[in-house]
């Protein structure tokens, strides 16, 4: 599991990843300036080329070949990416998470009150 002291396997290093995707997402600005577009831009790109899964890495890479990522808002940035998730989760017959809620998710916590 994730605390144990051993090397990831795939799914603890999917679960991590995805934690620090979604939050960067989610701290991204709302209104961010063209160099902070242009990073993270790059910075998805690189990640493509380093995620230390290969298959992982390779649908990724031809997911961003047809989904080019939208880095001019905070919510343009997290609805992509919750789609680039929710592609991954179809592949592996996971539920598709509904994207208007990754907010609630990620950054403010559920309406109802349970992550406070
Ligand atoms: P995860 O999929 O890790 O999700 C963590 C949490 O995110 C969920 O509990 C849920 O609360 C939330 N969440 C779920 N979907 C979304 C969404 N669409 N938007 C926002 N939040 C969401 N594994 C493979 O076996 N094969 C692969 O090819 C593969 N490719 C991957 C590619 C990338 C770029 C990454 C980061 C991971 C990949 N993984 C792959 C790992 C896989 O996606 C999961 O992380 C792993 O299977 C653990 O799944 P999980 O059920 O714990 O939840």
């Amino acid at each position: 599991g994730p605390s144990s002291n051993c090397p990831p396997d795939v799914e603890t290093l999917g679960r991590g990843t995805w934690t620090l995707l979604h939050s960067i997402a989610a701290t991204y600005p709302e209104a961010p300036s063209k160099s902070q577009q242009s990073d993270l831009l790059s910075f998805v790109k690189l990640f493509s080329r380093l995620y230390p899964c290969w298959v992982c890495a390779e649908d990724f890479q031809s997911y961003l070949g047809r989904e080019v990522p939208r880095v001019q808002s905070r919510d343009e940035f997290g609805n992509w990416l919750c789609g680039a998730h929710n592609e991954v989760n179809r592949k592996l017959g996971k539920p598709q998470f509904d994207c208007s809620r990754w907010q609630e998710r990620w950054r403010t916590g559920w309406r109802d009150g349970r992550c406070d």
